[in-house]
């Protein structure tokens, strides 16, 4: 581990590292950078080498940040001079660096190759391929917006006091407050660095298969907190280590690892659309022995709602299962298959529309705009094809 990692022996001095607003944040304690750690191959090489090596031992891949600063390295002067995006660019399989967090590597020799000649090179980690979503929180000095911009989409009340509300690690702070959680700023299960102006990162793993994308805290697109932005899919962030003419990204307390994402915090992304809108699946044909299954559920007695018992199964079984697990595949089909009840007359397009509605809100309370959006196709496309109905048998 490259000193600069290596664990403080106090990281609380009181009255240091304290943004202006007066936030207590703990800090390491400066001092002697203590001995490097044996990496046996790294030693001698520049402090920032080895941090490079260390985070693509982690399974982070770095690039190079310009010297001093926090930016990526300039690009080659023909990646500069005719801009083009990084997949059309030849410039990443030579090896060079060019177009930032596309450039980002695991590969040893070539970070022997880009550290080697710039030692003073920062290192940038490409957060989406690392799997790591990054709470980043600022503390910078600017009048807070309106009470509607502090968490999008949390409607503060006018009689909440919001004095000395002034940056990130209090919108966090009031958002965790809400949620019944403490602020992960304070979370010392995780990595967390703090920045040269007096922000935090708060490093987490972002999940399996969990594509967050990247926001800015004071965007009207996508935003988590006023002052607090997200740093995932299509972003990066300065690892810790890095130097900049304001100071060095120092890693706060004794943790070094990303802890998983607490599912609360989670549930915030979600909510506040920090997930590709996934794409609306295809309605596809229920098979013929499915539909059969349906029709038998519902002959005879209350056979609307035995029919609509069966048909919600699925779907209201996704909300006893984790996220990702076919619940747009249930749903589709659900609707397809009401769709075609309503096609045959034996339900009507309000009834339908309803029992989807309630059965996605149940299973997925954060994807109500999305489950509109599916159960809207489905039962188009299903009422093309009226179910086959079953004359009823009798014994
Ligand atoms: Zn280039
Ligand atoms: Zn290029």
């Amino acid at each position: 581990m490259p000193p600069e990692l290596r664990i403080p022996r106090s990281d609380s001095r009181p009255g240091l590292g304290r943004p202006a607003t007066g936030h207590p944040v703990p800090v390491p304690a400066p001092g002697p950078v203590p001995l490097p750690a044996p990496i046996p191959w790294a030693a001698g090489l520049s402090l920032l080498v080895r941090t490079a090596h260390w985070c693509a031992l982690q399974g982070w891949p770095v690039h190079p940040l310009a010297a001093g600063r926090k930016t990526p390295a300039a690009n080659c002067p023909a990646c500069r001079d005719q801009p083009h995006p990084a997949s059309a660019c030849s410039c990443l399989a030579e090896g060079k660096w060019c177009h930032g967090f596309h450039a980002a590597t695991l590969d040893h020799d070539l970070i022997d190759r880009w550290w080697g000649r710039n030692p003073q090179f920062g290192v940038g980690v490409a957060c989406g391929p690392a799997g790591l979503v990054v709470i980043d929180v600022d503390a910078h000095a600017t009048q807070p917006p309106t009470r509607d911009r502090i968490l999008p989409g949390i409607a503060i009340s006018d009689r909440v006091d919001l004095t000395g509300l002034a940056n990130g690690f209090h919108t966090l702070a009031v958002l965790a407050a809400l949620r019944g959680q403490d602020s992960p700023a304070d979370d010392t299960t995780t990595l967390r660095v703090r920045t040269p102006s007096g922000g935090l990162h708060i490093w987490y793993r972002a999940g399996e298969g969990r594509r967050w994308q990247c926001s800015s805290g004071s965007s009207p697109k996508r935003a988590l907190a006023w002052q607090v932005d997200v740093r995932a899919h299509g972003g990066y962030i300065v690892a810790p280590g890095t130097r900049t003419a304001d100071g060095t990204y120092l890693p706060v307390g004794a943790t070094r690892e990303p802890a998983p994402l607490p599912g609360w915090l989670a549930q915030e992304l979600e909510r506040t659309r920090h997930l590709p809108e996934a794409a609306i699946p295809a309605a596809r044909p229920v098979p013929p022995r499915a539909w059969q299954a349906v029709a038998a559920a519902g002959s005879g007695g209350t056979r609307v709602q035995r029919t609509l018992e069966k048909v919600l199964e699925p779907v209201e079984a996704c909300g006893r299962m984790p996220e990702g697990t076919g619940f747009s595949e249930a749903l589709n089909r659900a609707a397809y298959t009401l769709g075609g009840l309503v096609a045959a007359g034996r339900l009507t397009q309000q009834e339908a529309e309803q029992a989807l509605t309630r059965a996605a809100a149940a299973a997925r309370p954060t994807q109500e705009r999305r489950a509109r959006q599916i159960i809207c196709s489905g039962l188009t496309a299903g009422q093309q094809r009226p179910l086959p109905v079953e004359r009823e048998r009798r014994p």
